[in-house]
Order: C-alpha cells, then structure tokens, then sequence
C-alpha cells in the first residue's frame, strides 16, 4: 500500500517536472513556444511504434511525447523536457 503510494507520488512529480522543462522549448515541427502551459499536451512515454520512427542514437534520448497544442505535431523529448524529433500522426 505504501509502496503503491509513493510510487504514484513519484510518477505525478516525475510528470510534472517534465511539463516544466518543456515550457522552456519550443515545438520541433512549427517552432511555437511551450511557454504556455495550455499549448503542450503530455502524452506519456515512448511507445515502440515511436522508437521505430526513430534512429538508433534517438532512442537513447527519447522518454516523452508532448503533443503541440499549436500544429498538433508529437514531439519527441529527453529526459530533461528537450524536444529534438516531431510528427504528425
Ligand atoms: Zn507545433
């Protein structure tokens, strides 16, 4: 139950600082701004359809999708909120 507890604890701070970190970026495919908080939409993690999109050395820095509240694009993002590849899907 604790266990439970403080993991779930975990992943919504884990989440969170994630949507804080992209705020500073921009999308990788129409270059608006995250600063808002309205315009980037998290999907959750890298799905293996996601991976095959992208190149070795990508996934190795892939661990969130954020979706582009402007042009609707997935962006692909690091661990620190970076976004470096983006889709439309
Ligand atoms: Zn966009």
């Amino acid at each position: 139950m604790l266990a439970a507890l403080g993991w779930a604890l975990w992943a919504w701070y884990a989440r969170r600082r994630i949507e804080r970190a992209v705020t500073q970026h921009a999308c990788k495919a129409c270059g608006a701004s995250f600063a808002d908080d309205a315009i980037a939409e998290p999907l959750g993690g890298i799905r293996a359809a996601d991976r095959q999109r992208l190149d070795n050395f990508q996934r190795r820095f892939a661990r969130h999708r954020v979706r582009c509240g402007d042009c609707g694009a997935v962006n692909v993002v690091t661990a620190d909120g970076v976004p470096f590849a983006a889709w439309y899907d």
